[in-house]
């Protein structure tokens, strides 16, 4: 519109000067003259840079104060000393506050709406309640009880055989002589995921790791996505001499779906397990992973009581199982003519018997009804255990604690074989003898490699800025390269920190506040409770 107004001017004839002409177009803009500056500002950059486009503008300053440094970490930070509900209007009154104004020179306030859209950034850790409020997923009950019964116990069993670092050196490890197999010394591999934007100097965006990419605004430019290991013995990963890494890199907007699938987790956890056991084969590799739902994927027949009926499939109706997308003989799926993928049912996998021999879901061959599926009342029979009298699921499934044997469903759902089924991730490495854990939801903290991220971001602003991809590459290895062990290491007894919180009982809270306080400790003292209680930092 600026070209049309300085080309044909008035359209009488009339010539507008550069002025002129950016003037007329902010005004069929509804703008002001603030803007028709800005619009001359962008365009003689475009001249002299044609790689240099504007970003949405509206969008870019509250995008990009986030991305002041600190000033993010700052937000995270107050909110988890608000509590276990916050508000919006939590961040507002922050970031009105002249000390924090003074502090990362902010020339404005925000509005609620802002606040209210960083929230929603922010979900990895805070979740919408229905009340409007925002809960601390420290705080879920399903979340804690993993937590603290599931991974910090596993944690816990493995660290005596894990080397200790203090400022980077290593200050302790198991007596290798006397090592036998199962004291073999621990290596802790976490994995993560992280996409770096070729404009991310000034405009950006937080993104979380389980968002799903959307199509991207124009001008906010390619961008690449990086997935790693990292260790506190070896940095991240690679061959001893370098040649060979784990490193994953691709760009998101080739392969639209901007996250990792199932199978490409699996891929990667592959090439990690071939570099390990080639170089790494004397020390115990513990691969841990997200609790994302890409990496939790079960095989497609795994066992479920979900939708299970509690009796045999009456005669007549469909059969009982699981659809699968339907492949071509050259492994591809089969589309129909809606462009929806072609589905076929197939049935459930077995189920386990306590002493391991397979139990099939379906009546047996030589049976009245060969190949029919029992429903849940015949497969509980099956291991002695009676359901007469009880109900197939109490209403809507929503049993009341403990919930252990109130109705058929439940019975069947805390069975072990359908409690624990192993995700193909888990599988796939504990077939090659590799450990697996998947970290608790929301505790991103409990993830040192986030915090290389992070370190490798403030490092790439500092490029110039292009929009080439070949630049967006090498800025992001040499980014990724500038985090040196000693800061890996660091991260890493940050992590263990705030474990050790967990351990001691803590919530998300009070653990904020003591990773703090105790900066550098890789474990709290002691006598933490008391030394809360006398700084006055309560659990909620
Ligand atoms: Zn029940």
């Amino acid at each position: 519109m600026l070209l049309h107004f300085f080309v044909d001017g008035d359209g009488a004839g009339k010539q507008f000067t550069w002025i002129t002409a950016s003037l007329h177009t902010v005004q069929a803009w509804e703008e002001g003259p603030h803007h028709a500056r800005r619009l001359r500002e962008w365009t003689r950059d475009f001249l002299k840079d044609r790689h240099h486009l504007p970003h949405t503008t509206a969008a870019s300053w509250k995008t990009s104060v986030l991305e002041k440094p600190g000033l993010k970490e700052a937000i995270c930070q107050h909110l988890q000393s608000v509590g276990k509900y916050v508000r919006a209007m939590d961040i507002v009154e922050f970031m009105a506050d002249p000390e924090v104004q003074a502090k990362y020179g902010l020339e404005k306030t925000i509005g609620l709406s802002t606040a209210q859209e960083w929230m929603h950034e922010l979900d990895y850790r805070w979740t919408k309640a229905p009340s409007g409020q925002y809960v601390d997923g420290h705080e879920c009950s399903d979340v804690v009880d993993y937590r603290d019964n599931t991974f910090l116990l596993a944690m816990a069993k493995l660290e005596q055989y894990t080397q200790c670092f203090i400022d980077g050196e290593i200050v302790l490890f198991p007596d290798s002589e006397s090592a036998t197999s199962d004291s073999k010394r621990v290596v802790f591999w976490y994995h993560n995921e992280s996409t770096f934007y070729a404009h991310d100097r000034r405009h950006t965006r937080w993104v979380h790791k389980s968002e799903r990419a959307t199509p991207r605004a124009k001008g906010e430019g390619a961008s690449l996505m990086v997935a790693d290991f990292v260790s506190a013995e070896y940095s991240f990963f690679r061959s001893p001499d370098g040649t060979e890494s784990a490193w994953v890199l691709f760009r998101a907007g080739k392969n639209q779906d901007g996250y990792f699938t199932n199978q490409e987790i699996v891929d990667h956890a592959t090439l990690a397990m071939d570099i390990l056991e080639r170089h790494y084969p004397n020390e115990r590799h513990i691969l841990i992973f997200d609790n994302a739902t890409t990496h939790l994927k079960r095989r497609d027949d795994a066992l479920s009581a979900h939708r299970m009926s509690a009796n045999p499939t009456a005669p007549g109706k469909p059969m009982f199982g699981v659809d699968i997308d339907d492949l071509g003989p050259d492994g591809r799926p089969i589309y129909r003519p809606d462009g929806k993928k072609r589905k076929k049912r197939v049935r459930m996998g077995d189920a386990k018997f306590a002493d391991g021999r397979p139990q099939s879901l379906y009546f047996e061959e030589g049976t009245e009804r060969p190949g029919v599926f029992k429903g849940m009342r015949q497969i509980l029979a099956e291991r002695d255990i009676d359901t007469a009298g009880k109900l197939a699921q109490c209403p809507d499934f929503k049993c009341k604690a403990p919930a252990l044997t109130c109705c058929v469903r439940r019975i069947l759902y805390n069975k072990p074989d359908f409690r624990d089924t192993e995700s193909i991730l888990e599988s796939h490495c504990n077939q090659r003898g590799f450990e697996v854990l998947f970290l608790p939801k929301f505790h991103c903290e409990l993830n040192p490699i986030e915090q290389c991220w992070g370190h490798a971001k403030r490092e790439y602003r500092k490029f110039p800025a292009s929009s080439l991809e070949a630049d967006l590459e090498r800025n992001t290895i040499t980014s990724l390269d500038s985090v040196s062990l000693t800061s890996i290491r660091r991260f890493f007894i940050r992590s263990l920190r705030f474990m050790d919180a967990y351990r001691h009982g803590l919530s998300g809270k009070q653990a904020a506040w003591a990773a703090k306080t105790y900066h550098g400790h890789q474990v709290l003292p002691n006598n933490i409770l008391d030394e809360l209680e006398k700084a006055g930092v309560s659990r909620e």
